[in-house]
């Protein structure tokens, strides 16, 4: 069972006693744990201790003015919310007040439900404010893992060419037997600056993505060319494992509303993948389809598969399946998560279906271009597009 949320707090700094009373009751009423101060001093010790939401305080105090608790109150949490209450006297005084940050002010006398009011819109604020450092903290977070992940694994391959040219350059190249040894730690080398190469290529397609620059062209694509056209360049990496490359494409044009790179690159890394994580002697097969105004393209294969616990973290950054086939295999982890990006940004969805140990199916469903002369194409195609850019 969880646990119920505990009230929210709010303090009430003011030297009148009834004016105290009245608006404890009515936050109490409200839900809320109130604490009320008779000065200055007292409420400062108060809002230091105790870090509540929402502080209440009068602008005419002896002692420690409401002008002073409202800088000395940021000064503990600048995100507590202030609302000043104050004599009709001194309005200009409370303008003052919110103009140095209080949020804002209630003129004396008010009735129960103008207090209720701003007490409300100062909250849901403070939640606001709460949510946004939050958000802010996570993301500061995310960014200093993301950049000491990126050194790692910029760095591990870079010390190990390093140490395998420190034993050439000390290697007796006269000897046959370390002639032959030194020629295969050249090749380790050259293994270990093709993982860097991926991996800084990746990243800053990853970049590019984010940052909005990669072409965002949205034109009218035909897949069906496309699809044969990434399949060829891929002939003699499947050889290499046998694997035979097929395609399944309707005889008529699969037309899509995007971009002709970036959807090159979603198919680039779905059918490598396909390959990578194939068996010998497997098949990658390309389908494609369109009804109700998607276009479907599912990239399966008859490789290892994906274990249904891995499958939720599969388009995260730098997700890998920690197995044997994925030790063996060279990749960044990056190339599901790009490729997801690119599809939401062109309104699409990509999902997976997996048996472990028989194959996968990754499934791109895209939104089809509308032929202009059916249905005002050309207007639904842009609408969809300004709706796509304000998700
Ligand atoms: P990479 O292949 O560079 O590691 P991806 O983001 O393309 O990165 O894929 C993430 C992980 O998902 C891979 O490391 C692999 O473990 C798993 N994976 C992706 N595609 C397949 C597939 N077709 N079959 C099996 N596992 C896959």
């Amino acid at each position: 069972m969880t646990e119920p949320a505990a009230p929210e707090l709010a303090v009430v700094i003011d030297d009148d006693y009834t004016m105290r009373l009245s608006c404890g009751k009515i936050l109490a009423k409200m839900g809320l744990r109130a604490e009320t101060f008779e000065d200055g001093a007292r409420g400062l010790d108060g809002v230091a201790t105790l870090k509540p939401a929402l502080v209440i305080v009068d602008l005419k105090m002896p002692g420690i003015s409401g002008m002073e608790v409202i800088s000395r109150v940021h000064e503990i949490d600048p995100q507590i919310t202030i609302v000043v209450i104050t004599g009709y006297a001194t309005i200009d005084t409370a303008v003052e007040a919110v103009r140095t940050g209080a949020y804002d002010f209630l003129p004396k006398p008010f009735l129960p439900e103008e207090l209720r009011l701003i007490v409300n819109r100062g909250l849901e604020r403070h939640r606001l404010a709460v949510e946004a450092k939050q958000h802010e903290i996570e993301q500061s977070m995310l960014k200093r893992r993301f950049v000491s992940f990126i050194s790692h694994q910029l760095r591990t391959p870079l010390v190990a060419v390093h140490q395998y040219l420190d034993v050439l350059k000390h290697l007796d190249q006269q000897d046959d037997v370390h002639r032959a040894k030194g020629q295969e730690w050249l090749d380790r080398c050259l293994i270990r600056i093709d993982e860097l190469q991926n991996l800084i290529g990746d990243w800053l397609t990853l970049a590019q993505v984010e940052g909005g620059t990669l072409s965002k062209e949205r034109i009218k694509v035909d897949l069906n060319p496309v699809i044969p056209g990434i399949l060829k360049t891929y002939e003699e990496t499947a050889l290499e494992k046998n694997i035979t490359l097929q395609a399944q494409l309707p005889d008529g044009p699969l037309f899509v509303w995007g971009d002709r790179n970036c959807l090159s690159v979603v198919f680039d890394n779905l059918i490598t993948n396909a390959i990578k994580y194939n068996r010998r002697g497997g098949t990658v097969t390309v389908s494609g389809s369109q009804s109700r105004g998607e276009v479907v393209i599912a990239v399966a294969d008859t490789g290892v598969g994906i274990p249904e616990k891995c499958r939720p973290f599969l388009f995260e950054e730098f997700f890998r399946v920690k197995d044997d086939s994925s030790k063996k295999t060279p990749g960044t982890g990056l190339g599901l998560h790009i490729s997801k990006r690119i599809v939401s940004e062109m309104g699409g969805t990509i999902e997976v279906q997996s048996e472990a140990g028989f194959g996968s199916t990754f499934s791109v469903r895209l939104p089809a271009w509308c032929e202009p002369a059916e249905a005002n194409g050309e207007q639904t195609n842009a609408r969809r597009e300004a709706n796509i850019d304000r998700r």
